[in-house]
């Protein structure tokens, strides 16, 4: 027989977001369930150095803060499962979801906070020199290249805005672009062409990071350009890789309005479009995308669930 969990909060995900909405929750009362996921810890278990956190005068180590965060809501009485839901009823109350084991969660109120995973160029180099050299995060890695020459790939928003941002920390930034237009807004434009410190390489795609050194550390980047073929080097000591992000709401396809993927929540809160539902971090957020925002929205959502459960008259609506 499969096993059955009932809760009053249901929380999908375990990064920031999903723990400090665990944490809430759990001091609340509500006996939260956390549903960890793939990635338990989420995107900081795969980053090293973490200064910007709140709270450490010195640096911390990424995966040792999502252990702390996981031990804080234990402790306070959130329970977590090893699983990864692979099915979602939010047609009925309470809503029903089922792991790819076969448990089955019945929950009044769910927190999706499944976060987003960066693009990857997914060229040679990459993978290996990620965290010596090649991030996916300036505002969280920025400050490590301080006085050194860094790259930015991709032509949005974020590239820019990175770009931009990193000239805080270095007087040599390069935006690299795989067309000769960028598609981020005018004025972010406007403010990447004045800005004497950067200049963009046009027409240009990524064909390897190059490492060297001792300890090995991202060099340069081996460019070819997209419209003559010829193949260049840009010696560099931070490579910035701003592509996009894929937010993991797979499962709330044609269930939970959305936009570019990304769940839909009422402007100031982590409502989504149907009652007892609530989305935090950066499965609901392309803009500032940190540890600490997705912690505060988790908390809101954690506050949200309260009023709501505080507040919902569950029998008139299953009548619904
Ligand atoms: P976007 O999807 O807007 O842009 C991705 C960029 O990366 C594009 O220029 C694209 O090139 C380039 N790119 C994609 N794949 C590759 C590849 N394999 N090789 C090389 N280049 C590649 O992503 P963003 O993260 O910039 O933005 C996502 C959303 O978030 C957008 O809606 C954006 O407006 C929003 N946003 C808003 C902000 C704000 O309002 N302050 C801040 C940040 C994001 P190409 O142009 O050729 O397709």
């Amino acid at each position: 027989m499969t096993a059955t969990h009932s809760t009053r909060m249901l929380i999908l995900g375990s990064g920031p977001a999903g723990l400090s909405a665990a944490i809430y929750g759990a001091r609340a009362g509500l006996a939260p369930i956390v549903v960890q996921g793939m990635q338990p810890g989420g995107q900081l278990t795969i980053t090293t150095d973490v200064e910007n956190y709140p709270g450490f005068k010195d640096v911390i180590q990424g995966p040792w803060l999502m252990e702390q965060m996981q031990a804080q809501a234990e402790h306070v009485g959130a329970q977590m499962m090893y699983d990864q839901i692979v099915d979602v009823d939010l047609s009925q109350r309470p809503f029903r979801l089922t792991g790819d084991g076969g448990i089955v969660y019945l929950a009044d109120t769910l927190v999706i906070c499944t976060g987003a995973q960066a693009k990857w160029l997914g060229v040679e180099g990459e993978e290996h020199l990620a965290g010596k050299g090649v991030s996916a995060c300036a505002t969280c890695d920025g400050f490590f290249y301080r006085g050194k020459k860094v790259v930015v790939i991709g032509g949005g928003n974020t590239a820019v805005e990175e770009a931009l941002y990193l000239t805080n920390h270095s007087h040599d930034v390069t935006l690299i672009h795989r067309r000769d237009t960028l598609r981020a807004e005018k004025i972010l434009q406007e403010r990447l062409h004045a800005h004497p410190n950067i200049k963009v390489l046009w027409n240009k795609a990524v064909d390897k990071f190059v490492g060297g050194g001792t300890p090995e550390g991202l060099v340069g980047i081996d460019l070819i350009d997209t419209v003559t073929g010829e193949k260049s080097h840009e010696p560099t000591d931070g490579g910035f890789v701003a592509i996009g992000h894929h937010p993991a709401t797979e499962l709330f396809t044609g269930k939970l309005p959305m936009d570019e993927g990304y769940l839909l929540v009422e402007k100031g809160t982590s409502r989504t479009s149907i009652p007892g539902v609530f989305a935090a971090g950066d499965v609901t957020d392309k803009i500032y995308r940190q540890a600490v925002t997705a912690a505060g929205m988790g908390c809101m959502a954690a506050l949200d669930v309260e009023k709501f459960l505080a507040e919902a008259d569950f029998e008139a609506m299953a009548a619904e």
